[in-house]
């Protein structure tokens, strides 16, 4: 049976990645060798990163002043390391859900947090709009998809203070106005490729303004320094990170992967809008995000949510029960998942309520 992957992260990817992975594991660059068994210092490998970087600046449209480097730790890393190398006294932080909660009281550890505003009050189901962004902070923060609640901001502010931005779940899919921001940055594992490495693009001009001492590993310059090279990277990870990007520049990059975006997700909310069992759980089209697509059962029609689940997975649909802070059902529309698959839970959610 067609295996459909709706999961959050690690998620689905381009067959051609896994294809171009695959062979890379047998036979690197033509070097005989694993990509899993050669040297980060190998002069094959140095073009992969440099492939890669570039690649990334072409596709967002970058601009020049801008590095992008490819680090580990996951995006809970750049919780404290964006405030380490960046909060000298006080930062803005816009909180939309718990990856924003999570990195507000990571950087409580070096400063004053001002929390400008936040949709705790109903479950984080909105995207407050109601705010200023103060120019007494060294930086204003916000997380721009929020992957488990399923709302997105796909606004590039105009920050009077340098603009960071969580995309880590929304990266490559849809055109962002890169100038505007002064730090953007996430987990690959979703729209890139496996987990394992975390990508930070930065204006270097951003840095050096914090009197503290900063670890040498956290401190962005040594990254920037050494292309990414500083220490040994996810090598593999990265590979198929580039594969992906390839992917993407095939296809025709962001702008064209936005349309696609929009109309596998139009697709999903009209559904679920017009069903008679399930509702949305964000009640403003505007605020819904385009690659978490979170919705419930009525409560009328509550107890047929198990059997959903095995109605859904019987026809092969892998990973759309919510978070359990949600609860319901998440359907995860990254870059990679195709519209069939869309049109495959389209049809099962159907096929359910015309059987109950
Ligand atoms: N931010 C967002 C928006 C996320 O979705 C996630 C993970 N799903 C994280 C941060 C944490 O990422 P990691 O697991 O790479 O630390």
């Amino acid at each position: 049976m067609k295996k459909h992957n709706f999961y959050a992260g690690p998620s689905i990817l381009p067959q051609y990645t896994i294809d171009e992975s695959i062979a890379a594991m047998k036979d690197f660059a033509g070097t005989g060798l694993s990509i899993l068994e050669v040297s980060h210092r190998s002069k094959e490998f140095d073009a992969v990163m440099a492939e890669t970087e570039a690649l990334f600046k072409d596709l967002l449209n970058v601009p020049q002043e801008y590095r992008v480097i490819f680090v580990g730790g996951g995006a809970s890393t750049q919780f404290f390391t964006v405030p380490y190398n960046l909060l000298q006294t006080r930062a803005a932080y816009l909180n939309t859900g718990e990856w924003a909660t999570k990195a507000i009281e990571e950087a409580e550890i070096f400063g004053e947090v001002v929390v400008v505003a936040s949709s705790k009050n109903k479950n984080f189901t909105y995207i407050p709009r109601d705010f200023t962004i103060p120019t007494d902070v060294d930086y204003f923060h916000f997380t721009s998809n929020n992957t488990i609640y399923g709302t997105e901001i796909r606004e590039d502010f105009d920050s009077p203070v340098t603009l960071v931005s969580d995309m880590s779940s929304d990266i490559l899919s849809r055109p962002v106005d890169v100038s505007k921001y002064g730090l953007i940055y996430g987990g690959a594992q979703k729209n890139l490729g496996p987990a394992g490495v975390t990508f930070v693009i930065l204006k270097e001009s951003i840095l050096g303004k914090v009197e503290r001492r900063i670890p040498t590993m956290v401190d962005y310059r040594t990254h920037i320094k050494k292309n990414s090279l500083f220490n040994t990277p996810p090598v593999a990870a990265v590979y198929s990170c580039l594969m992906t990007l390839r992917w993407l520049k095939n296809l025709g990059g962001v702008e064209v992967m936005e349309k696609i975006n929009i109309a596998k997700s139009s697709l999903l909310y009209e559904t679920i809008e017009s069903s008679k069992f399930f509702r949305p759980t964000i009640p403003n089209p505007q605020d819904r995000s385009r690659m978490n697509v979170c919705f419930v059962l009525k409560d009328e029609y509550k107890d047929l949510e198990k059997p959903f689940l095995e109605f859904a997975s019987g026809r092969g649909m892998v990973g759309i029960k919510g978070h359990r802070s949600v609860g319901g059902f998440r359907a995860s529309l990254y870059n990679a998942l195709p519209l069939e698959s869309v049109q495959a839970l389209v049809d099962c959610m159907k096929e359910f309520e015309a059987a109950n």
